[in-house]
């Protein structure tokens, strides 16, 4: 067979040459929604790397970005990886600390960066030596107190055929650091090959399954793990991508679903959560929206059953991590679970779900023993591929793989015995009261079922005799009240007895950490002093 190395640069050249008038849709940062092509977007990238190279950027290199879903942002995407450098996605929504430990560990050297980013890179910049060039994704570039270009006028008049790929198919082409929930943050490098692999996984018929003839709405921000690799996925297929900028409110998606007839989408619960009630709110419709992909963290129930039978939208739900390069499992029907009714399929739908080819699952105890896939045994989570993490960036926290090669997710979780597996908890959120596990994920999605609740959150408190007791925190809905005994009185007979939280305690607001998800280490934080109210004769 002929050498064909699987380099990522050679995705955005076919989506040009054979998609090329496949429109790219942008909420801009200057506001207005803005129309390219693949063809476009191959174009400018291309200009792109013409003005990285002059700036000395060589293969290697990191080459940052911070900033919204955008064609600009997919323009130096391209441009950086296609020249061999290494594209690092910055989260703006991190504290300015973090930010400044990353680009630092990472050695930035050029930024592109929107221009509503601008007084934060006033902040962190001076401590941020490496980063010798900014460059604002925008027409003009804002006023600030350090030297910065703006995009238009860097690129243009720039030649459109710098020549792109020419490297080993496992050079680094992306840098991901995680949410550091503990410890600093740690980068994840994605190689050309490891990429490429994932978009072709992420692709097939049981896992996103798009198309040439669906539009793409990309919600999960391109910052936040690989943007679930839709980046080289859409062009793959010649999808059209909807980019939605800054602006991820229900009301502004909603206009981009209806105006750019889209027919997938991928996002955290949370988002879906403000696209519902807005829909609610005004009696919106859906009425080319066929399938969502919701994944970062657990999909309640409330989301599978609103979408399908209010909007008839499908929920794949599919579960992952930075360095699983994301997707891993993805929760579509076996064939010994699709003839059931939606009410059957439905305790599968909520799992996480199935692996995806070219990679494999484990679980075992805290000896690294394997455990059995019957639906009820908890253990780590462990998966090895061709698209795992083998160690963090400049070797970070060291060695990671077991002895068998396997990455130890941090997940706690069960495999059935079709092979869908379910997330319990993070292995440091899990609940151990009484030498037993509970789950606060199921607690919480139970809960946030309640047509009073907006966010629910499950943590343990210290307990004199069970170790640990589950405490249920609520972050009503605006205008709602409610009191501790209707939340008790509404988890009765859905959860195991023993699993009852010990108390229900209302708050103003449940924290989101950077990327959307529940905040749990703040929650615990907020929770210094708080002692349970303790029956000792209370029998659970
Ligand atoms: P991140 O690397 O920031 O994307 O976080 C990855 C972590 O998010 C995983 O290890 C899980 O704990 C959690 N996560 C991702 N998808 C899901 C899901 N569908 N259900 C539950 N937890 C999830």
């Amino acid at each position: 067979m002929q050498d064909w190395s699987l380099t990522l640069d050679k995705l955005l050249d076919h989506a040009a040459r054979w998609h090329g008038g496949r429109e790219i849709v942008t909420r801009s940062v200057e506001g207005p929604v803005v129309r390219s092509t693949y063809a476009d977007i191959h174009r400018r990238a291309k200009q792109v790397s013409h003005a990285l190279l002059e700036a000395g950027v060589k293969p290697g290199d990191r080459v940052a970005t911070m900033g919204w879903n955008s064609d600009r942002h997919l323009e130096a995407w391209y441009g950086a990886i296609g020249i061999g450098a290494v594209l690092h996605t910055l989260n703006p929504r991190l504290f300015p600390e973090q930010i400044v430990y990353i680009a630092n560990h990472a050695g930035d050297e050029v930024l592109l960066a929107d221009p509503a980013c601008a007084p934060l890179l006033a902040e962190i910049l001076p401590q941020c030596p490496t980063i010798r060039q900014v460059v604002f994704l925008s027409e003009a570039a804002p006023p600030t107190p350090f030297p910065a270009l703006a995009y238009e006028a860097w690129i243009a008049g720039r030649p459109a055929d710098t020549p792109w790929g020419g490297f080993d198919e496992n050079a680094a082409a992306g840098l991901c650091y995680t949410s550091g929930t503990t410890g600093n943050p740690k980068g994840v490098l994605y190689g050309h090959r490891s990429n490429y692999l994932h978009a072709m996984m992420t692709l097939q018929p049981d896992a996103l399954n798009l198309s040439a003839r669906d539009t793409v709405l990309l919600i999960v921000p391109m910052y936040h793990a690989n943007a679930w690799g839709v980046m080289y996925s859409a062009p793959m297929v010649g999808a059209k991508l909807v980019l939605p900028g800054q602006k991820l409110d229900g009301a502004s998606l909603h206009e981009l679903i209806e105006a750019e007839g889209v027919t997938y989408s991928a996002g955290v619960p949370t988002i879906w959560q403000m696209l519902l009630a807005h829909l609610k709110a005004t009696k919106g419709k859906l009425t080319t929206l066929q399938r969502v992909t919701v994944g970062g963290s657990a999909c309640p129930e409330s989301i599978f059953r609103t979408l399908r039978d209010d909007y008839g939208v499908d929920v794949i739900h599919g579960w992952g991590m930075t360095e699983t390069s994301p997707l891993a499992t993805v929760s579509v029907p076996s064939p010994a679970i699709a003839g059931r009714s939606f009410e059957d399929q439905l305790p599968y739908k909520l799992k996480q779900g199935r692996l995806l080819c070219n990679l494999d699952l484990k679980l075992v105890d805290d000896a690294g023993r394997r455990l059995p896939h019957d639906g009820r045994t908890f253990g780590r989570l462990m998966i090895k591929g061709p698209t795992i993490a083998s160690g963090y960036f400049r070797a970070e926290g060291g060695e990671v793989l077991d002895d068998e090669g396997f990455f130890d997710t941090g997940d706690v979780s069960t495999i059935d015995a079709e092979g869908y597996m379910q997330i319990t908890d993070r292995a440091k959120d899990v609940i151990k009261s009484g030498g037993e596990w509970i789950s606060s994920i199921d607690v919480e999605n139970i809960a946030v079922a309640h047509p009073k609740a907006a966010l629910c959150a499950v943590i343990g408190v210290v307990h004199p005799k069970w170790d640990e007791r589950p405490v249920l925190l609520v972050q009503l809905k605006p205008g709602e009240q409610a009191g501790k005994q209707e939340f008790l009185d509404f988890l009765d007979g859905k959860i195991a007895r023993w699993w009852m939280p010990d108390d229900v305690l209302f708050v103003d607001e449940i924290p989101l950490g950077a990327t959307g998800k529940i905040d749990k280490k703040r929650l615990r934080e907020g929770l210094t002093g708080y002692e349970l109210p303790f029956d000792p004769n209370l029998r659970r």
